[in-house]
């Protein structure tokens, strides 16, 4: 099977560590402390502080200094052991000049190889064939009615969802990936 992954909160702990940064920066930043209702960081925020969480976000070293979700490694690296490809597949942020090159040194950083080039970077991820796409986004759409089936990674912003397989963390890959 193609097996298609997200990078954004489900390899790479974007979010985790996105809060974790503005708390250092900004601790009385209310906002910042109660867990994201929405994906889209423009739809979350007041102006004043989505100016604060680009300023972490779009930094020239953030993205390739994220730390992988728990468990996502040793998840993509096993299910390319059983005989699939897995394929990164992401959208570069508002600013891709701090995060195309930094999501290739992410990659080649905590996977190497075969992993470090099987990463395509789109806007639209229905183009992209394949038989399951791993993400994190709630609602996934684009040109084409996708090839893949969209399991649902879990986050504190996709819990309405309820018409998808979703897993809960990587340590549990094998139950809901049962054909894999
Ligand atoms: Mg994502």
């Amino acid at each position: 099977m193609i097996v298609l992954v997200d990078m954004d909160d489900v390899m790479a702990d974007t979010s985790e560590y996105l809060y974790e940064t503005l708390m250092v920066r900004y601790p009385n930043v209310l906002e910042f402390k109660v867990p994201r209702k929405k994906f889209d960081i423009k739809d979350e925020y007041s102006f004043g502080n989505l100016l604060k969480v680009e300023s972490v976000l779009y930094s020239l070293d953030f993205q390739s200094s994220i730390p992988p979700v728990k468990g996502s490694l040793d998840a993509v690296r096993e299910i390319h052991k059983r005989g699939h490809d897995v394929v990164f597949c992401s959208t570069p942020h508002k600013y891709y000049e701090t995060s195309v090159l930094q999501k290739y040194q992410w990659l080649e950083n905590h996977l190497g190889k075969p992993f470090d080039r099987k990463l395509i970077l789109t806007e639209d991820k229905t183009l992209i064939r394949g038989d399951l796409l791993i993400d994190d986004k709630p609602e996934i759409n684009g040109l084409r009615f996708p090839s893949w089936e969209h399991i649902l990674f879990a986050t504190s912003y996709n819990f309405h969802v309820d018409s998808r397989r979703r897993l809960y963390h990587w340590l549990d890959w094998k139950n809901v990936l049962s054909e894999l």
